[in-house]
């Protein structure tokens, strides 16, 4: 099909496009696969396509903005399914540290932060950091630290499981149950405390950002996406105040990113847990296109350092990582959900969590006759063998991989996992091969939000310190940008309003000079968007190319 219109309301008999675009490369990324050079959107809609350049220009009136950029390939904007939108919002205008290479530029960001503040406040760092980015490999110390200013007590936050803090704690504090205190030699601290136990007495001082801080925070993080070509995420750890914030921005018409909120019902016991959900009052789907529920989340096991695994770690003979769950308790908690409508999503990472987790999920489906595929989603899934695949396909679970992931711990993945391990870290090619549905994301912010690192990475299985790892999973261009388009959509149920550039999809789109799927693959890294819009507004468009300025 050359022209497909959009039907015109009655209502509008003059008005037939705001805005025009011919362009070199207009994939839909639709099944068929067609690549258009002229698109026309009305409000927020694409309402036609053609092949032909100037097959649209019936649809130009006095009031259409007529964009010709014979050099610009268009793209339905990114969606990343499994992105911590709002923890990324908290660590917004906190320390940057994740800028830093090495220790001493470490120091000096919180130096620089110190001459900024008053005497005694509190410096917190962003939590999206990982030690392996600096050239020391390691976390300062609280000595470094005193360094950088001796008249702000400083908290260095690093994701979720370890903080490193400078204050309250001596030589003479004992480790608490559950917690470790980390020591110099001559037995004083050094800094870093692992786990709740070791560093809430610390971290409670803190005080926390008001509402306002936290919204700003997300608005400029949403417009920071918008400048990657971002157009959706998939929230997957959001607690129930934190629905505020995004409830607030929402208002204020300035959630520039569509956001699918995953909701975290955390509690020591079940029946705390099943009140939480209870306490929702809504289920999965509720909201609009900006903002809607997609579900729950749980996590099963651990990260890079603790994931499940069947055999020991390579650096630890002893240690096999930990499952976090009962998995009869997880049983009941997913039957638990489900009844009442909910969508789950578990983090898996170790092949002992997968397998833990498809046994939970087999026997959820059997006592659940009916129940619709997608409902029950495996997160990561990072190790994987071709009978847990077969598994997850045959029970329709989708998966969602994030290779960031890989790129930014592959160095810790090598030392705890091992080489072989390592190397079969989310088997992209096989599990499409296969049959799976996937859909790709990054789980920022332990790792980058850059849409087109993660592109590079599944096309080259590039690290960032360890090399390339299992080169047989790599997949093409193409694909890479299904997985970020129409495949998200799908896993949010939404192929029906998104994940395509067709007519009767919203008008969310991205810009480039360089075509993303046809560019050298090293290009990939460095791309930025010439302009993106999501639902017919310009979020992000340097050049003003799509005339007026929003
Ligand atoms: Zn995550």
């Amino acid at each position: 099909m050359n022209q497909n219109l959009f039907p015109l309301a009655s209502n509008h008999p003059l008005r037939l496009a705001d805005l025009l675009i011919r362009a070199a490369a207009i994939y839909s990324m639709a099944q068929d696969r067609t690549v258009y050079q002229a698109i026309a959107i009305r409000d927020e809609w694409i309402v036609a396509v053609s092949q032909d350049p100037h097959g649209l220009d019936g649809l130009i009136s006095a009031d259409t903005y007529v964009l010709d950029a014979p050099d610009l390939t268009l793209l339905p904007a990114f969606e990343d399914t499994h992105n911590h939108l709002i923890f990324a919002a908290q660590n917004m205008g906190l320390v940057p540290v994740d800028r830093a290479h090495t220790l001493a530029e470490f120091i000096d960001l919180i130096r620089q932060r110190a001459a900024q503040t008053p005497p005694g406040t509190w410096i917190q760092t962003s939590a999206a950091w990982h030690e392996v980015s600096l050239a020391e490999g390691r976390l300062p110390t609280a000595p470094e630290l005193d360094e950088a200013t001796p008249e702000h007590p400083v908290v260095v936050r690093r994701g979720g499981h370890v903080a490193l803090t400078l204050g309250g704690i001596t030589r003479d504090t004992p480790d608490p149950q559950g917690g470790t205190i980390m020591r110099f030699p001559d037995g004083t601290p050094t800094g870093v405390l692992i786990e709740a136990p070791a560093h809430a007495p610390v971290t409670e001082l803190v005080p926390a950002m008001t509402l306002e801080q936290v919204v700003e925070g997300l608005r400029l993080v949403c417009r920071e996406y918008n400048s990657y070509g971002i157009g959706t995420v998939r929230d997957p750890m959001v607690l129930r105040d934190q629905m505020l914030v995004y409830q607030a921005l929402w208002e204020q018409g300035e959630l520039t990113v569509r956001s699918r909120l995953m909701l975290a019902p955390l509690a020591a016991t079940l029946a705390e847990r099943m009140a939480i959900i209870e306490g929702f009052g809504v289920r999965s789907g509720f909201g609009d296109d900006l903002l809607k529920l997609w579900g729950l989340k749980f996590v099963l096991d651990g990260g890079a350092e603790g994931g499940a695994l069947d055999e020991p770690y390579m650096n630890n003979p002893s240690y096999r990582g930990h499952l976090l769950w009962n998995p009869d308790d997880l049983l009941t908690l997913v039957n638990f959900a489900v009844r009442r409508g909910w969508k789950i999503g578990t983090h898996a990472i170790g092949d002992r969590a997968v397998r833990t987790l498809l046994d939970v999920y087999e026997q959820v489906i059997k006592e659940n006759p009916g129940l619709k595929p997608g409902t029950l989603v495996l997160e990561h899934g990072f190790l994987a063998n071709a009978e847990q695949r077969a598994r997850a396909i045959q029970l329709g679970i989708p998966v969602t991989i994030q290779h960031p992931l890989l790129y930014t711990l592959g160095s810790v993945l090598l030392d705890g996992w091992g080489k072989e391990r390592t190397r079969e870290i989310m088997p992209v090619r096989a599990w499409l091969e296969e049959g799976a549905m996937l859909s790709a994301g990054t789980d920022h912010p332990v790792s980058s939000y850059n849409p087109l690192l993660s592109i590079w990475g599944m096309v080259t299985r590039g690290t960032l310190k360890a090399g390339i790892q299992g080169p047989e999973y790599a997949i093409d261009q193409y694909t890479t940008v299904q997985l970020y388009t129409v495949a998200g959509a799908r896993l949010n149920n939404e192929s029906h309003r998104r994940g395509t550039l067709e007519p009767h999809r919203l008008a969310d789109l991205v810009a480039f000079r360089s075509n993303p799927i046809t560019c050298p693959i090293d290009d990939l890294p460095s791309l930025r968007p010439a302009f993106t819009m999501v639902g017919g507004r310009a979020l992000y468009d340097p050049e003003v190319m799509l005339g007026k300025p929003s």
